[in-house]
């Protein structure tokens, strides 16, 4: 029995709001690692110092995806390595050349000027030991952003799944990148992955959520294809269309928590996904 195991929760600004985005410090019986690093310096440097007030070596910070919610906050862990998958590191340049200015708006001098990146590759399948615990890294690819990961470690017979934004709890959720499809299947893979009491951590909402919740997550995916199949297909995507969307994921999941992260590069993202279901009807 480990009993020296456990998960902290830190939750970060995000964009503005003061507890959005979810990240962790993972406490082994010997050394800590940190997953995920939220967005704002200043939510960093807590999770930083809540990691340090353990009294064990901080050791790695691992990312589950590429997304500035969850990377930017890299900065205050520079002297640390930081393994993330080579697609998810492509990702954040991408995302930080497009975002970065939008996020110096939001956060001011709560935004590093500089942008620090994860410096260590991982691939499908690698496992990490930390204070005698293994992490192991499951590549599940375009979902909620270019490329999603899990890190998955056992302990005393459960399942500590750290699936970042793949299952948003019960929040609304960003389709700008316009990988729906694919999210369902990377659900349907963590469906068959996780057992009924693994606790999984998540990128927003409450955590750790439940194995039911991957349901209720793959519902609102489907509800989001099946609502834009219907759809009249004009582009530029009209704002009728957004709203209609928009309005239809309101209903289904009633509430404001992150509902302004669902309107975020809306069009865009429903106009790939279009594309998308051409593609699997050709
Ligand atoms: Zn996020």
């Amino acid at each position: 029995m480990v009993t020296d195991f456990k998960v902290h929760l830190v939750r970060g600004r995000f964009p503005v709001l003061p507890s959005a985005v979810n990240a962790y410090v993972v406490e082994t019986p010997t050394e800590v690692v940190v997953i995920d690093a939220t967005a704002a310096i200043s939510s960093s440097q807590e999770l930083r110092a809540l990691a340090e007030s353990l009294g064990k070596p901080l050791k790695a910070v691992l990312m589950t995806h590429g997304h500035p919610d969850h990377f930017t906050g890299l900065v205050t862990f520079k002297d640390l390595p930081v393994y993330a998958s080579q697609g998810c590191i492509d990702f954040a340049h991408r995302e930080d050349e497009t975002k970065w200015q939008g996020g110096k708006q939001y956060l001011g001098e709560d935004f590093p000027d500089e942008r620090s990146f994860p410096s260590q590759v991982i691939k499908d399948g690698d496992t990490l030991n930390f204070g005698g615990i293994d992490f192991t890294y499951t590549e599940l690819g375009p979902g909620e952003s270019d490329d999603d990961g899990m890190w998955l470690t056992e302990v005393d017979g459960i399942q500590h799944a750290f699936v970042g934004d793949t299952i948003c709890n019960h929040t609304h959720a960003f389709f700008g990148d316009g990988h729906a499809l694919h999210w369902i299947e990377n659900i349907e893979r963590l469906q068959k992955t996780l057992r009924l009491d693994a606790k999984i951590y998540v990128g927003h909402g409450d955590s750790p959520a439940h194995y039911a919740d991957l349901e209720d997550q793959k519902a609102y995916l489907q509800l989001f294809i099946d609502t834009i199949k219907d759809l009249p297909r004009e582009t530029p995507v009209t704002e009728e269309v957004v709203g209609k969307v928009m309005g239809r994921m309101k209903e289904f999941q009633p509430t404001e928590e992150l509902f302004f992260l669902l309107g975020y590069e809306l069009p865009q993202g429903i106009e790939r996904v279009w594309k998308q279901l051409d593609e699997v009807k050709a």
